[in-house]
């Protein structure tokens, strides 16, 4: 409970739970460090702070993320970003002597045509999404730089990939979202502005996997605390839902009884992404939040932070 821990992207939707999820379970050495006071992108910067603090857990959930449209619009910014971040962090890890890190991917790291659910092996045997190919490169990237370091040098690195995650701390910008927070916002303004219809991107078909983020902080911990292995896990639900669902989900969370219209213009991105969540529920790990209780949660706070 002494060992000093440190989270690396403590503002974001991951980070920011991840500690407090740690802080409740009374870990009581944990450093965080802004942007401001240390830019991952930095390699010196970023060996010099790993030699001077010599945290022994990394929790690694810094990363440059955003939804499709983001994804689609700056692909250079994203591979270029989380490489960065990513390689700087893993071999200062490395160079530092860390006990045990944990890298956060994703499950966009899977094959567009994927067989559904997505279990583990299934990594590199098809062509990627091309919305979100230079995410998913990197995070690839990241996860075998993990496996690579623990082949070669013994280092305990291991890697998660969890499935779309939202909750409190998400972002709500329409433009960079993901999916469940820019419905979640446009259905609230839609109800106050009295709105006879909300516009969905896409068609509405391609389904989605949904993760209430403090599930995901939790899975984070308990696999730091009891999982030793170079293979990475899926972390979800085992349960998915076309974008109309979710949709019409919120519309009740919300109040809302106005019509859903469909914008076809804008990419629907990969048909579905189930993932094979066997190898987590192996370990014992279930989640607890479900999407109805986590969309209600998520409301909530987002109502919260509007006063
Ligand atoms: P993805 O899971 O990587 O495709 O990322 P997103 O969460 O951004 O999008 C998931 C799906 O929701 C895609 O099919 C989008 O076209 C669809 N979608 C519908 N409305 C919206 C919206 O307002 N914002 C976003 N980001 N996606 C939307």
């Amino acid at each position: 409970m002494e060992g000093k821990i440190y989270v690396a992207g403590h503002r974001g939707l991951v980070g920011s739970h991840i500690l407090e999820c740690l802080q409740e379970q009374g870990y009581t050495n944990i450093i965080t460090m802004t942007r401001n006071e240390l830019d991952l992108r930095n390699q010196s910067a970023v060996l010099d702070f790993f030699m001077e603090e010599k945290p022994q857990y990394i929790f690694l959930a810094a990363a440059h993320v955003g939804g499709i449209q983001a994804n689609n619009t700056y692909p250079a910014e994203f591979i270029m970003n989380n490489l960065q971040i990513q390689c700087n962090v893993i071999d200062a890890a490395y160079k530092s002597g860390v006990k045990k890190l944990l890298f956060l991917g994703s499950s966009c790291i899977y094959p567009k045509m994927c067989p559904q659910p997505m279990a583990e092996e299934y990594l590199l045997t098809g062509e990627l999404e091309p919305t979100n190919e230079a995410y998913a490169i990197a995070k690839i990237a990241g996860l075998k730089m993990c496996e690579f370091y623990n082949r070669q040098y013994g280092a305990n690195f291991i890697s998660v990939m969890p499935t779309n995650l939202y909750g409190p701390n998400d972002n709500f910008d329409l433009e960079s979202s993901h999916v469940l927070p820019a419905l979640l916002r446009k259905i609230h303004e839609a109800k106050l502005n009295n709105s006879p219809t909300v516009e969905v991107w896409g068609s509405g078909e391609p389904l989605r996997e949904f993760l209430y983020v403090k599930d995901m902080a939790e899975a984070c911990i308990c696999i730091m605390e009891n999982y030793d292995a170079a293979n990475f896990l899926n972390i979800g639900t085992g349960v998915e839902v076309s974008i109309r669902q979710l949709a019409e989900i919120i519309k009740n969370v919300v109040g809302y009884s106005g019509e859903l219209v469909f914008d076809v213009s804008k990419p629907d991105g990969t048909p579905r992404k189930l993932l094979d969540v066997s190898k987590l529920h192996d370990l014992g790990w279930y989640h607890k939040v479900d999407l109805i209780e986590g969309i209600e949660k998520t409301y909530k706070w987002y109502l919260e932070i509007l006063i």
